[in-house]
């Protein structure tokens, strides 16, 4: 037996049950274990939960090791990279549960049931018909099918004769279990309103609440950081590390991810209502075929989604909201992890990742955006994607807005806005603007100063007014009204590309 010294060994895990995609709430709860454990100087390891081989999703555990990939959230052990507790899959640590299932029977802490599916079904619609729920709790163990009111002859002979049995955990009666949170602090639970829970099931696998106490045990996990969900397991988790003998690790439950309307949590289906993923990766269901969109496909920078969701429950007590990974590690801490839910916004979500964006180097955006322009049959000179992209990335969210929103970056207008043309396009514009043709044609040093500056001049004396001269060179650049500032543009353009654009433009205009 290993000589550990948990008390002052940070030690951390996630444990996915590979039933589907990874909710973007499960991503935040890892990475606030990933963030303790940095803190901390401690470790994080990646477990499996597949215990329930009914809610196992081929794909699943795949997913998780992509997504953390993608996310650059490094484990220290798992499942994917092994370690010294491996194997780090439940379902391949199946025969380790039964011994411990045993001692829990042996120590008068669990006792086998032999209750068949059927009769438990039976008592739980006598209870619904007189309005009453069913609990195998402390009373109705009493004058149920269990080791406890048989003789161990006849336990025995159950066993020898192959009966269908589950093991079941002995929940004392009336006694007051005391437990701390960190989050939520002092947590007081009577055990009479628990019940006796499954420990180790009929099919020879332990349920989930046997084989996650044993492996965090083993394991040497000194904190448990996990969603609110699991709160109410808590005290049967305390009794089983009590009914072990073992030092329980520390517990932290994180609060809900809610809707962005606050009423209940997260669902996918909030997210194909409203229009934004709630995983990580874009997800192929492998039964049905249906997707379910991801934040790495939507374009998210994995560092922007990280900081908006380290901020869906946690903040350091000041407005900063952007916060790089090395600034996340060094100010997290669980004491300032809220209790309530932390409402979803997909506004915001944009706006982290603008703000990165504009961090970012532009040469680095320029090499992405060249693919979404390939891929749309734009082969552009990589110099001045990396020109647009400076001009361009203050104006987006994302990058591959540079493309979809600012088309005639690229491209010539295919169109030219009615509206903008009605409001902006006089009938002497066509000759105001052959004569900028030839006012442009003349700039030897194109630049967008002496661009401007002759235009500036040119409509000072003819005396024009600058809104509509300027508005119309803007809509034959454009097609609209949008954009940049338009001698930022011409400059980009270069000048026979926005002398082209004039001419092809007024033809067009004049032609509708
Ligand atoms: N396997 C559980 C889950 O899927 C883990 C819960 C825990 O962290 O204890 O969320």
């Amino acid at each position: 037996m290993k000589n550990f010294n948990k008390m002052n060994k940070v030690r951390v895990r996630f444990a996915p049950s590979p039933t589907g995609p990874l909710h973007i709430g499960g991503v935040r709860t890892a990475l606030y274990n990933y963030l303790f454990a940095k803190k901390n100087g401690g470790e994080m390891l990646l477990r499996i939960e597949d215990t329930d081989q009914t809610r196992f999703v081929p794909g699943a555990e795949k997913y998780i090791i992509e997504a953390f990939h993608w996310l650059n959230i490094p484990f220290d052990e798992g499942v994917h990279i092994g370690g010294p507790f491996a194997p780090y899959k439940q379902s391949e640590r199946k025969d380790l549960y039964w011994k411990y299932a045993k001692m829990l029977i042996d120590n008068g802490n669990a006792y086998y049931a032999f209750d068949t599916p059927e009769a438990l079904d039976e008592m739980r619609k006598s209870c619904e018909a007189n309005k009453q729920t069913f609990i195998y709790n402390s009373i109705t163990r009493k004058t149920l099918n269990n080791a406890l009111n048989l003789s161990a002859e006849e336990v025995q002979q159950k066993l020898d004769s192959g009966s269908h049995f589950v093991i079941r955990f002995k929940m004392p009666e009336n006694k007051t279990i005391e437990m701390h949170d960190i989050i939520r602090g002092q947590v007081t639970v009577n055990t009479d309103t628990l019940d006796d829970k499954v420990l180790f099931k009929s099919d020879g696998m332990p349920t989930y609440h046997l084989a996650n106490i044993v492996d965090d045990h083993l394991m040497e996990i000194s904190h448990v950081i996990r969603g609110e969900e699991w709160l109410p397991s808590m005290p049967l988790h305390i009794m089983l590390y009590e009914a072990f003998g073992w030092e329980a690790p520390q517990f932290a439950h994180l609060p809900l991810l809610l809707r962005p309307d606050g009423n209940g949590k997260l669902s996918k289906r909030d997210g194909d209502r409203l229009g934004f993923p709630v995983f990580p990766l874009r997800w192929v269901d492998p039964k049905t075929g249906e997707t379910a969109r991801g934040y790495r496909e939507d374009d998210y920078f994995p560092e922007a989604f990280i900081n908006m969701l380290a901020l869906l429950g946690w903040n350091d007590g000041t407005e900063q909201e952007i916060f790089p990974m090395e600034e996340l590690i060094e100010k997290f801490s669980l004491e300032r992890v809220g209790k309530s839910g932390a409402k979803f916004n997909v506004e915001k979500a944009k706006w982290f990742n603008h703000k990165y964006l504009q961090q970012k180097d532009n040469a680095e955006i320029a090499k992405s955006l060249m693919l979404t322009l390939h891929e749309n049959g734009v082969e552009a000179d990589a110099q001045y994607v990396e020109k647009v992209v400076a001009v361009m990335k203050e104006r987006v969210n994302f990058t591959h807005e540079i493309w979809t929103e600012c088309r005639y970056m690229f491209q010539r207008p295919e169109s030219y806005d009615p509206q903008s043309v009605k409001k902006r396009w006089k009938e002497d514009t066509p000759q105001v603007m052959e004569n900028i043709v030839q006012l442009l044609t003349d700039i030897s040093n194109w630049k967008n100063q002496t661009v401007h500056d002759a235009l500036m001049n040119y409509i000072q004396e003819h005396e024009l007014s600058v809104g509509q001269v300027m508005n119309s060179l803007r809509i034959l650049m454009v097609g609209s009204s949008s954009g940049p500032d338009l001698t930022t543009m011409m400059d980009l353009f270069g000048k026979e590309e926005t002398i082209e654009r004039i001419k092809i433009g007024t033809q067009s205009i004049v032609n509708l």
